[in-house]
């Protein structure tokens, strides 16, 4: 077999064989401090395709970024075809600040594919595009929710996109959801460079969750595996199958006051589920929020203060509600510990 070509990247030259991280600058903070976007690159040995892993694109999702550190130290890696692009913290501004936006208040994810002229937020989205995205042939973004909402692991896939569909098969997180392609963001840029990309979405914002740190890791290294990157050994079997949906409602707070959820990520909901309450802090009001349609709770909010019209639940609409909560426990209790050390 061909020994692949030196690969390279803001001009480093990387050899077959070994993996090194590189620091692409961006900006210079007012203080002097240098911004770099950091690249984790491992070339492999043998030839394959070149995959990049985003995360922290909103800089409070840190779950993703966790991910990442999983990833990087995962025993299948050791032997890679073709090149992994790992981009744990894209966005570097959020992240030191611990929120969604740059400081120029832009979210990243809708100034894609930016200018090298433009904002601070566009010149990083062009810097992405042409040093990562660009030299990749797919490429998996790590998201999670807002901060005080929590996602069920899951996958979110352009429309019509049946490879994507298969490689989303392949990740086997817990649901798979169709949502178009927004303006500026990272997918729809990416898609238009003819990169396909996979979004992932757990957990919550500023916060770990173990559930979607490992439904991550694993849906990682399957995809992975499926672009025949790294072989079976280490590579965790999918559970339960996952729930597909087409379809999903977000359930608005009816009034200002104190919550209170019933159901879980994860749950499945009937017509008549009542999802929770809110009543004002004299006990004396209470309106219950009672779902409409058969499915599976995939996000809410975890706070308990609310306004109204605030978003409560989300729902992804599903004929197989309680099969697919069964599907979904399936994944929780059989999610295999990676290594000992990750049990928090
Ligand atoms: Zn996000």
């Amino acid at each position: 077999m061909d020994r692949p070509a030196p690969f390279k990247i803001n001009g480093d030259v990387i050899a077959p064989g070994t993996r090194r991280t590189v620091d692409i600058p961006v900006s210079t903070l007012s203080n002097h401090t240098p911004v770099n976007l950091s690249v984790h690159v491992i070339h492999g040995k043998r030839p394959g395709p070149v995959l990049f892993v985003s995360a922290a694109i909103h800089g409070d999702e840190v779950i993703g970024v966790e991910i990442m550190r999983r990833l990087l130290r995962a025993t299948p890696l050791k032997s890679v075809a073709g090149t992994l692009l790992a981009v744990p913290i894209v966005n570097t501004f959020g992240f030191l600040n611990h929120s969604r936006y740059l400081p120029d208040r832009r979210d990243l994810n809708r100034c894609f594919p930016g200018l090298s002229g433009g904002s601070m937020a566009s010149q990083l989205a062009h810097i992405f595009m042409t040093e990562v995205v660009q030299r990749a042939d797919f490429g998996i973004d790590l998201h999670s929710a807002a901060i005080h909402r929590t996602n069920l692991p899951q996958i979110r896939l352009t429309p019509g996109n049946a490879r994507l569909a298969d490689l989303g098969q392949a990740f086997g997180a817990p649901v798979m959801m169709e949502s178009r392609l927004r303006e500026g963001s990272l997918r729809m840029a990416a898609e238009e460079a003819g990169v396909d990309v996979l979004l992932y979405e757990g957990g919550e914002g500023l916060r770990f969750d173990e559930f979607a740190a490992r439904a991550g890791l694993n849906g990682i290294l399957r995809v992975m595996h499926q672009l025949k990157m790294i072989g079976a050994k280490g590579v965790p079997r999918t559970r339960g199958v996952p729930v597909r949906a087409s379809q999903s409602s977000w359930y608005r707070a009816p009034r200002g006051g104190l919550f209170r959820g019933y159901v879980a990520v994860g749950d499945a909901v009937q017509p008549g589920t009542v999802l929770g309450a809110i009543a004002n802090a004299f006990g004396d009001v209470e309106s219950e929020v009672v779902s409409d349609m058969g499915g599976i709770v995939i996000g809410r909010t975890n706070m308990p203060v609310v306004y109204e019209g605030d978003a409560l639940f989300h729902v992804a609409e599903t004929s197989r509600g309680e099969a697919a909560a069964e599907d979904i426990s399936a994944h929780l209790d059989a999610a295999p510990l990676f290594d000992e050390d990750e049990i928090i």
